[in-house]
């Protein structure tokens, strides 16, 4: 028996990085990915991807700012495969970074309209889907920087920051429904928001991936499988007894 055989799972943000790795690991272990993305060609190539291993995946392009196509695609997954298992909010971005008194308003609304108003939104639809199914998980992707400051990217942290309570707060709220609410932490995962950290600066891409080595004990940035394998854990039903928690996958960043 695979590991996350015969689940339905919505990954957002699934057509690079992470959210691709994930939906990779998550097929390979037998579930039916529901890839979803705004990127429509990097996430269909996903969906190839998982097929030809023999897998079971489908697209959708889904903003998950916007509160109609959430439900709508939601719908469309549940009608599609049947049941709704579980829910992996990885859609993320980084937006401005400045210090707080430089940012605009405009600027932090953007940033929490993604991470903190999408995971809200997706969060909401997939509820009763999952009490439908008679339980099931929710995977939400948090960071280092909701856990710790590191004196750059401030809306970036604030959204991080208000994930992994939010995760709290739902996995109190759903434990009597049996559906599991944890969030993952990872520390720097070489991915296109990361590289594109370096974008504009003097120095280029290889000077910012030395600099993020150096910043974990294990001395390296980690891989998207890194992060990918912990959401395996968190959607199976290995994870069975954990809820409310925070797994950090980070080379040892937070454990100073
Ligand atoms: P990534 O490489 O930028 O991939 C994220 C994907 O989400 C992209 O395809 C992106 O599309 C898409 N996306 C952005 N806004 C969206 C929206 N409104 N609706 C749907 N999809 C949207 O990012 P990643 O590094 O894999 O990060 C994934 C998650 O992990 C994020 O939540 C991030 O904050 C978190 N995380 C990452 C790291 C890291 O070091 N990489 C560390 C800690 C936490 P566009 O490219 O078109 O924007």
């Amino acid at each position: 028996m695979k590991r996350a055989q015969g689940k339905t799972v919505i990954v957002t943000g699934g057509a690079l990085g992470i959210g691709r790795s994930s939906c990779l690991l998550l097929a390979k272990e037998g579930a039916k990915v529901a890839v979803t993305d705004l990127r429509e060609a990097e996430g269909r190539e996903v969906v190839e991807e998982i097929e030809k291993a023999g897998g079971t995946a489908a697209f959708w392009r889904l903003d998950i700012t916007k509160e109609p196509d959430v439900e709508r695609v939601f719908r469309e997954v549940r009608e599609k495969f049947g049941s709704i298992d579980a829910l992996v909010n990885n859609a993320g971005i980084a937006g401005v970074n400045k210090p707080t008194h430089e940012i605009t308003v405009e600027e932090w609304r953007a940033l929490m309209d993604v991470n903190v108003t999408g995971v809200f939104l997706c969060t909401k639809y997939a509820i009763g889907y999952l009490k439908e199914a008679g339980g099931g998980s929710i995977v939400n992707m948090s960071s280092i920087y909701g856990i710790i400051g590191a004196a750059d990217l401030p809306p970036y942290h604030a959204s991080k920051g208000a994930v992994r309570l939010m995760t709290k707060n739902d996995a109190l709220i759903y434990a009597p429904d049996k559906i599991r609410v944890n969030s993952i932490h990872p520390g720097y995962i070489w991915t296109p928001l990361v590289a594109g950290l370096a974008d504009g600066t003097p120095e280029g891409e290889a000077a910012l991936k030395a600099d993020l080595d150096s910043r974990h004990p294990i001395g390296h940035v980690g891989e998207p499988d890194d992060i990918g394998w912990g959401v395996v854990y968190l959607v199976s039903d290995e994870s069975k007894f954990m809820t409310g928690a925070e797994l950090v996958i980070d080379g040892g960043y937070t454990a100073r």
